[in-house]
């Protein structure tokens, strides 16, 4: 189905503002706008680029409380969260400001080895690949965004942005902030288009790159495409994280978190904690704190600031979530709080913060992500059993592992099939850590060095 390019708050259901698609003339000019930018953009040094950047997270800082009612208005998540998540953009931001002179400083291989190949100097530079297309998601609206473009604006490259058809007052701001920071015209251009129009700008020969972050089904069609124009990508899908607790773990603080890592952005995270599987000797304190804790949670107007727990941003995202919860409950599963919509609530999409035991691999709550407040708990009797069910998911984002013994850590460390494994706390990304995933949980990386190196054209420059 295609969505319309539109804002409906997800809180009351009305459509507060709709958008025409860009018609193919206006896209035409924005992609040929993007590719004369980068012709110029990409001769830049550091110095200007890191001003630009720096100015960019100066604006968004001044504009943090509009720019979070808005996304709250578009897509739920608390108020209080948006603005975090702005404040935390503005952080990447300078971040890179200060550190992609270093991550791309030129490289010089071994004299031995410079002398072996019969040069007298050889430079491995990274220089900037060209258009990068980002397609991006309304979980994180801003975030997302900005832990593409500011690595690859610093790197030399320019943007354009396909955001999801539900976020388009905060994809038009991003554009505007850029633009009102001084980047050049054509660095960073939002296109409001639909997803069936993904293709035509991906197979576009001024196009060299696309990252992608969503559904999978979004990534395997955008890899396929690029794949056939032998384009680079970059992709982070879904995510079905374990969070194993072990006896000699901090139980009540372990579920305490457990609650936050389940419920942050209304269960709407890639890298949320989704899957909770806990040793037999806490499991049932475990259980019983953890359940009091996400029953315990407000949830509500995301405008409010008491509101833990807003809407679900799409109607659809919530039918889906009530269908896998349905499922389990009637093959056997078990619902220890939740497992409904808020009585009294019958405007917007919100659904209670759940708790389901008693999953078996017959349910499709074991293999599909839940992209909600729902967490499943599961008993395991060893570390090996905890290793064998974190890994048995088609996907390998993140991870998380509460133990305090020195001999489980290097296991876990070992073992998990994950971009990431978080001991004794939760998966939160930070600008200096790579962040991304194996399996059908995407590939490449962003953020960290590795992240702005993705879209680089590594070029080895030999002199005889
Ligand atoms: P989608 O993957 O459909 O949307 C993400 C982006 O991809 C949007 O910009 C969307 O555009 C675009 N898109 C969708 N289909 C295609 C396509 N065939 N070709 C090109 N672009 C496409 O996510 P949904 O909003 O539908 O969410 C569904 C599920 O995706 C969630 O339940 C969750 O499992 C997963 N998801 C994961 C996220 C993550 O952080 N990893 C974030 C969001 C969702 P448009 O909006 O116009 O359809």
């Amino acid at each position: 189905t295609v969505m319309p390019i539109a804002t409906v708050n997800p809180a009351t259901g009305e459509t507060l503002r709709t958008f025409e698609p860009l018609g193919a003339r206006a896209l035409e000019e924005r992609i040929a706008r993007a590719r004369s930018a980068f012709e110029e953009h990409r001769t830049t040094g550091f110095a200007t680029r890191s001003r630009l950047l720096t100015r960019t997270a100066e604006l968004l800082d001044h504009d943090r409380e509009d720019i979070a009612r808005t996304m709250t208005l578009e897509m739920g998540k608390p108020v209080a969260a948006a603005r975090a998540e702005a404040a935390k953009c503005a952080k990447a931001m300078r971040w890179y400001a200060e550190h992609a002179p270093d991550l791309l400083a030129d490289g010089y291989p071994s004299p031995a080895d410079t002398e072996d190949s019969g040069a007298a100097r050889v430079v491995v530079r990274h220089r900037p690949l060209g258009v990068v297309l980002a397609v991006m998601p309304w979980n994180f609206p801003l975030w997302q965004v900005v832990r593409f473009a500011a690595p690859a604006l610093m790197a030399g490259n320019t943007g354009l942005l396909k955001h999801a058809s539900n976020v388009p007052q905060t994809a038009l701001y991003l554009e505007d902030l850029f633009r009102r920071a001084g980047w050049p015209e054509g660095c960073f251009q939002t296109l409001l288009i639909g997803s069936r129009a993904v293709e035509g700008v991906l197979r576009d020969p001024r196009v060299a790159a696309a990252t992608l972050t969503g559904s999978e089904p979004a990534g395997r069609s955008v890899a396929a495409i690029a794949g056939d124009e032998v384009k680079k990508t970059v992709l982070e899908l879904g995510g079905s994280d374990p969070y194993i607790v072990m006896p000699s773990a901090d139980v009540a603080r372990a579920a305490d978190t457990a609650v936050t890592a389940r419920t942050q952005n209304n269960g709407q995270s890639c890298i949320a904690a989704k899957r909770f599987l806990v040793h037999s000797d806490v499991h049932d304190a475990f259980c019983e704190r953890f359940t009091a804790g996400m029953r315990a949670l407000t949830v509500g107007d995301p405008l409010e600031e008491s509101t833990d727990v807003g809407p679900l941003a799409l109607e659809q995202g919530r039918t889906e979530l009530e269908a896998l919860v349905d499922d389990a409950v009637e093959r056997g599963a078990r619902v220890l709080t939740g497992g409904r919509r808020p009585p009294g609530r019958d405007r917007g999409w919100f659904y209670e913060p759940t708790v389901v035991t008693g999953v078996d691999p017959g349910m499709r709550i074991r293999r599909e992500e839940t992209f909600g407040p729902v967490a499943t708990v599961h008993r395991v009797h060893s570390a090996d059993e905890a290793v064998a069910l974190a890994n048995d998911t088609p996907f390998g984002l993140s991870s998380n592992v509460w133990t305090r013994d020195p001999g489980e850590t290097e296991r876990f460390a070992r073992d998990i099939e994950a971009g990431g494994v978080y001991f004794n706390g939760m998966t939160a990304s930070h600008p200096a850590f790579p962040f991304g995933g194996v399996k059908r949980s995407g590939y490449g990386r962003e953020l960290a060095g590795q992240g702005i190196r993705e879209f680089c054209n590594v070029t080895t420059l030999w002199y005889g």
